[in-house]
């Protein structure tokens, strides 16, 4: 039985917080209140918007306008962005431009929309009808994949008393194992759930990286610069890499593009995303730390560079029309108040490591980060990437290593255990809110 230990106050707080924000609100401030509070980094975006009273212009690198937003626009925006696929998304972006669609063709856009994310319940289960995506983070689970995803810890922790005793910890376990749990938690509550791997050494394409690369590098490559979608020299450089820049070079992005895929193919009404920290100042990680900190990520945070790109343009607009942000910043509220009370970990400030303080920016929730990660960026749905603890931390990586706790046939250990309630139990209190 799982206690439930969230605070109903703290639920209600954020829930209020968000409904004072949005009272009297148009729709086009709510769209500029993303922009400030999530998207815009530190003012990097402003030359890329303009704000009029009844509509936005997204604007090019040169201040010519390439799309507009009408406020009678946007329901009907937020409602397609929140259930087309990217490619739709894409094309319509193109269409649209700057024209102010007609109520007619508003209506003939939202008439052919499937709304993706109705709830048809199939029995009195709290979560029935609901979809939630899990991507259990990384791959590696032996040492020579992880050297090269470098997503491991392996040294000796104190090798005058105990020169034999090693921690050795790979983090696509951990995260994996915590999947599980979350899954069968879900689950017994009626929602239907889907994990980006099938087991703890596979990435989303159901292998290890060392199969992909024997079996499908040359394929994926030759079918990429067959459809100009890889230039040439790009796949010429690769051809020759070796399997490490191969990983970071290629297959690191192109493995979260699928992650991301997989999750929406699958619609979601909250996704979540599961990592585990390490202490940056800890770098190379061959000793213990003794600090502890516990955050969560959303997306955002974007730069005026980053819209350069056609295809981040899309996923901007995604974010600054529905209320996506809005909506995982609760989910991620919730996750990251359950980390802190069921872990006993304070949650993380901006001054508590640098990529907080140099890449991200603060909403109002503490311990809650947007950040500009692939991930969130690309998943289409409210979600929470979770950083639950620091794995280097003196306590934290001898009682990871442990798998002396047996939850309904899954062995863990009592940290994952937790890490899991922690993350259902936010999920639970999203959904059903
Ligand atoms: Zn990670």
């Amino acid at each position: 039985m799982i206690k439930n230990t969230i605070n109903k106050h703290g639920l209600s707080c954020i829930l209020c917080l968000v409904s004072f924000i949005f009272m009297g609100q148009t729709v086009v401030q709510q769209c500029k209140y993303r922009f400030d509070n999530y998207l815009n980094f530190k003012g990097s975006c402003n030359h890329r918007i303009e704000f009029q009273k009844e509509v936005i212009y997204i604007l090019d690198s040169k201040g010519k306008k390439e799309f507009a937003i009408y406020a009678s626009e946007i329901p009907m925006l937020a409602k397609f962005f929140a259930n087309s696929s990217f490619a739709k998304q894409e094309k319509f972006i193109k269409f649209k431009g700057i024209k102010n669609l007609k109520a007619t063709q508003r209506d003939s856009i939202l008439a052919k929309l499937n709304d993706k994310k109705i709830i048809i319940r199939q029995n009195k289960l709290p979560l029935s009808g609901y979809r939630v995506a899990i991507d259990p983070g990384h791959s590696a689970t032996n040492l020579m994949e992880a050297e090269i995803e470098q997503k491991f810890l392996y040294f000796v922790k104190d090798s005058i008393n105990h020169p034999l005793d090693s921690v050795k910890l790979f983090e696509s376990v951990l995260t994996f194992n915590t999947a599980q749990l979350l899954q069968k938690m879900l689950e017994e509550q009626g929602a239907k759930v889907l994990l980006t791997r099938s087991q703890n050494n596979f990435n989303s394409f159901n292998c290890t990286y060392t199969t992909w690369l024997t079996n499908h590098k040359d394929r994926v490559l030759d079918s990429l610069k067959n459809a100009n979608v890889l230039p040439k020299a790009k796949y010429a450089k690769l051809m020759k890499m070796n399997d490490h820049d191969v990983f970071w070079e290629f297959f690191r992005d192109y493995e979260l593009t699928n992650r991301a895929k997989v999750m929406n193919e699958f619609n979601p009404h909250a996704s979540v995303i599961i990592h585990y920290n390490v202490d940056e100042k800890n770098e190379p990680w061959k000793q213990c730390s003794k600090k502890n900190f516990t955050m969560a990520f959303i997306g955002g945070a974007f730069t005026g560079d980053n819209l350069d790109k056609p295809e981040n343009l899309v996923h901007f607009i995604r974010l600054l029309v529905t209320d996506e942000l809005n909506q995982s910043e609760i989910l991620a509220s919730l996750t990251v108040n359950n980390f802190s009370n069921n872990l006993d970990i304070p949650k993380a400030s901006q001054f508590d490591a640098n990529y907080l303080k140099d890449n991200c920016l603060l909403p109002k929730s503490p311990g809650v980060f947007s950040r500009n990660l692939n991930l969130c960026r690309l998943v289409n749905s409210p979600l929470v990437y979770g950083e639950s603890l620091y794995q280097d931390n003196e306590k934290e990586c001898d009682a990871l290593m442990k798998d002396d706790v047996n939850f309904k046939g899954i062995k863990t250990n009592d940290r994952l255990l937790n890490v899991a309630k922690s993350y259902y139990q936010a999920v639970l209190m999203f959904l059903k809110n």
